[in-house]
């Protein structure tokens, strides 16, 4: 367990390390336009890691197609990943999903997932890197096509 040093991260100059975009969504908690993301329709096996800090933050097992225009979770990796914070901006009760080493704004978690959890965490693709699986380190490919609604 370790506990990333506030120094660092709060020394980077996210101005110039993030595109606009990302600089937007992470650090002043915009979000993004829906469908507009590269990383919506990404279904590739790998892991998502933050923007901003290069944090894992969700699985692609764990992506679903929500139809919503944004990435979309049942569960983010791990515990300790992600924090979640109420908000209550915009007139609307929200839970506010931010990157638990660096703080940046990824996304909301709304109570309409499926899974046992029936959460839906609608993360913003500029919040989000996509590292995909080395060759060869081929898991379980169960590409369960769950069709129909
Ligand atoms: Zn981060």
């Amino acid at each position: 367990m370790t506990i990333p040093d506030d120094r660092d991260i709060q020394g980077i100059d996210w101005r110039s390390k993030l595109t606009p975009e990302q600089y937007r969504v992470l650090r002043e908690g915009g979000t993004e336009p829906a469908w507009t993301g590269p990383l919506n329709s990404n279904k590739a096996q790998g892991d998502y890691v933050c923007a901003g800090c290069g944090a894992p933050l969700f699985r692609s097992d764990d992506k679903y197609d929500s139809g919503s225009g944004w990435p979309s979770f049942t569960a983010p990796m791990g515990g300790e990943a992600v924090d979640e914070h109420h908000d209550v901006s915009h007139g609307m009760t929200r839970t506010e999903v931010k990157c638990a080493k660096c703080e940046g704004h990824l996304g909301h978690v709304f109570p309409d997932g499926p899974g046992f959890k029936g959460l839906r965490y609608c993360i913003n693709s500029a919040s989000l890197d996509f590292t995909a699986d080395e060759a060869g380190a081929d898991r379980a490919n169960s590409d369960s096509d769950g069709g129909g609604d």
